[in-house]
């Protein structure tokens, strides 16, 4: 029988489906009637890797990006905030990056885009992440018309999902740590603001790591440095091993050991 993650009741409030032996049939191309139906009316979250690759598409720095195409966060329920792509004002709320021929940031489009129609439903079990899809049957998509056969694993690796569920994975972490935690309550504003940060404001979490004295005070490796210096994606698998060592006090950085003895030798004086 399958553990299922998601009960009766939520799949009876949603418009999710179990899928059949892990396989559908579906196409999505602009042929179909219902091309680009699916980019308006939307609550779309974004997911740190969202905005990594947004920002660079569009070659605007993390600040601008999120000044200009991200609402207020809201709180998801592990009490850590998230940020929702801001639509149009009109009445459509269509996407920002939605034109008539469609989606201009198809390349860099969002997780949640490429997943559609399938629906993952994660939890992070263990140090693990256990994972079901299910299929997303909204009346106006019309590409389940379409004869293409697909399985689940076809389709994430079709739409280049793995690097992106990768990061989501380790992001889902924190934010299970944060449940772990009992946070909320209290997590602080101090933590919030960094959190928000390394997550979501990768050049200035870029300058936090390298104009202050992050990296004189844990053992990190020189060839780390160099990856997290010129890659973006290892830097944001950095903030999110600083993100559990600095909020949840999880034991994914280490001190230099002359930092703890100069520690010792303070709290001793004490
Ligand atoms: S990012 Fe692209 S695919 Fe996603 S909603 Fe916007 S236009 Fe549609
Ligand atoms: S509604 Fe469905 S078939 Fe139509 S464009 Fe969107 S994903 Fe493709």
């Amino acid at each position: 029988m399958t553990d299922n993650i998601l009960d009766k009741k939520d799949l009876e409030k949603s418009s999710m489906e179990p899928m059949v032996d892990g396989k559908f049939s579906f196409a999505c191309h602009p042929g179909v009637p219902c091309f680009t139906k699916c980019c308006s009316d939307l609550d779309l979250a974004l997911a740190p890797y969202d905005v990594l690759r947004l920002k660079n598409r569009l070659g605007v720095s993390s600040s601008d990006f999120l000044d200009r195409h991200t609402t207020d966060e809201v709180r998801h329920n592990c009490g850590l905030p998230m940020l929702m792509l801001k639509m149009t004002k009109d009445s459509k709320r269509t996407c920002p990056f939605l034109q008539s021929e469609g989606c201009t940031v198809y390349e860099d489009r969002p997780g949640a885009c490429r997943l559609y129609p399938v629906a993952r439903a994660a939890k992070y079990v263990g140090g693990i992440v256990k994972e079901q899809h299910f299929l997303v049957k909204e009346p106006h998509c019309l590409g389940f018309h379409e004869e293409k056969e697909w399985t689940d694993k076809e389709w994430l690796e079709n739409q280049g999902l793995e690097l992106y569920n990768e990061m989501n994975g380790l992001w889902m972490a924190i934010n299970q740590s944060s449940k772990e935690n009992n946070t909320p309550p209290p997590i602080t504003d101090e933590k919030l603001k960094m959190y928000f940060m390394a997550c979501y404001n990768l050049d200035m979490f870029r300058k936090f790591v390298f104009e202050s004295r992050l990296l004189t005070l844990f053992q990190i490796d020189k060839r780390t440095v160099s990856r997290i210096r010129t890659d973006e994606t290892e830097l944001l698998k950095f903030a999110f091993k600083w993100l559990q060592f600095a909020i949840f006090g999880k034991k994914t950085m280490k001190p230099k050991k002359s930092v703890i003895q100069t520690k010792k030798r303070a709290m001793g004086r004490r």
